[in-house]
């Protein structure tokens, strides 16, 4: 099998699958029990949250361990809108290709009153700040920008995005699942106050994730409960989670730069073989990309299609999010960019890491030149835009 769908999830790092086994088997005591099978609980507790801290260039103390991505996302915003109440701000300004874990939280806040601006996202998948800038109001109290687009890879502009945020004192929000552990990312730097990551996408467990919240800002509570988390967080952590989601962190930055090169390559590769793809464009700028993104859309196809033929290959990818599959519904980023309907079906996403090899590389290339031309010979799209009934858009 080639994986090649690393931006859905990943596999766990043998270490962190060590880590969580090992404290499963020997430090499953309740982090806020008094003993000291309990204290020792959490003691691994406050070294995870001080090793995640330091990859971001955080403060232990401004790290709240979630469920994942989607869970930081939502208590992000909440915290942002509970203070934008409070001082009659309820305009929020952010992005039409953002997750769904963003867009969906910010639908309910429409319905609380508040006012969303989405900037647009230009061909390229990149905000531009200037947009951003001019988006904001005296009565923004959030700005919301993921680091990189999950579906298309495009890496957003997010230190003079931050810039503008400090000098006009908005709270600025990134959601950098896609982002932590393959790109450096850095909170002083970026000038960011709010920041969500997931440790499924970085070679961690599902289900834990954790927010990055500027000393100083209000928390408002999602879960209510007990005191974890220092009252931020209700609920008994999930320890090993956690520590394994470290574990996976610290890894994953080891030799970032290294890794991030070579996947570089082979992204490379793949999108210069699919190129040669007669009616097929690269979705999203091609420099200022996540490592390991491929995105294309293919004319006179179907998405679903063309990963189903490919898992007979044996390679697993995805067109468009996960989220969106089994829904007829073409993805909101390949639209945010101007893709129109009917290309937008056609897209392909591979999201590749370290491990897949240049013959793989090759492999994937062939099978996806093969498996599209195979479509094409029987779609009624495609049969219409050769004989010029239709006219090609790419
Ligand atoms: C995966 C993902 C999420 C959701 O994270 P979960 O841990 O699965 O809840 C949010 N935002 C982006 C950009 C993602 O890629």
């Amino acid at each position: 099998m080639i994986y090649a769908d690393n931006a859905a999830t990943t596999k766990m790092s043998k270490a962190a699958i060590d880590v969580m086994c090992t404290l499963m088997n020997s430090c499953w005591g309740n982090p806020s029990s008094l003993y000291t099978h309990g204290q020792k609980a959490k003691e691994v507790l406050e070294k995870a949250r001080e090793e995640v801290a330091s990859v971001i260039g955080a403060g232990a103390r401004e790290i709240i361990f979630t469920s994942g991505g989607s869970e930081a996302d939502n208590q992000a915003i909440l915290s942002a809108a509970a203070i934008g109440k409070r001082k009659g701000k309820l305009h929020i300004v952010s992005t039409a290709f953002e997750h769904h874990a963003v867009l969906h939280t910010l639908e309910k806040f429409k319905k609380e009153g508040f006012e969303v601006t989405l900037v647009d996202v230009h061909e390229d998948g990149l905000v531009r700040p200037e947009e951003v800038e001019k988006a904001i109001r005296e009565d923004t109290c959030l700005v919301s920008v993921m680091y990189a687009n999950n579906e298309i890879g495009t890496i957003q502009p997010i230190r003079q995005i931050g810039e503008i945020c400090r000098r006009a004192k908005v709270l600025f929000h990134v959601d950098a699942v896609q982002a932590v552990g393959h790109i450096p990312v850095n909170v002083e730097d970026d000038n960011i106050d709010m920041l969500s990551a997931s440790a499924h996408k970085f070679h961690g467990p599902k289900g834990v994730g954790f927010l990055y919240m500027k000393k100083g800002i209000p928390v408002k509570n999602l879960i209510e409960g007990g005191a974890q988390e220092r009252g931020r967080r209700a609920g008994t952590e999930n320890v090993p989670g956690i520590a394994a989601m470290a574990e996976a962190l610290k890894e994953a930055v080891r030799d970032l730069d290294k890794n991030a090169a070579l996947i570089s390559a082979k992204r490379d590769r793949l999108i210069a073989g699919l190129k040669e793809i007669p009616h097929s464009a690269v979705n999203g700028d091609e420099e200022h990309r996540l490592p390991g993104n491929v995105n294309f859309c293919f004319e006179g196809i179907e998405g679903e299609s063309l990963l189903l033929l490919l898992d007979d290959k044996g390679i697993c990818a995805s067109s468009g999010s996960a989220c969106t599959s089994g829904s007829l519904d073409p993805s909101h980023v390949l639209l945010a960019i101007g893709r129109v309907h009917d290309v937008a079906h056609g897209s392909l996403r591979l999201s590749i890491n370290e491990e897949i090899t240049d013959e793989e590389v090759e492999y994937v290339i062939k099978s996806v030149k093969e498996v599209v031309e195979y479509l094409r010979g029987f779609s009624p799209i495609w049969r219409d835009l050769v004989n010029g009934k239709k006219e090609f858009i790419l």
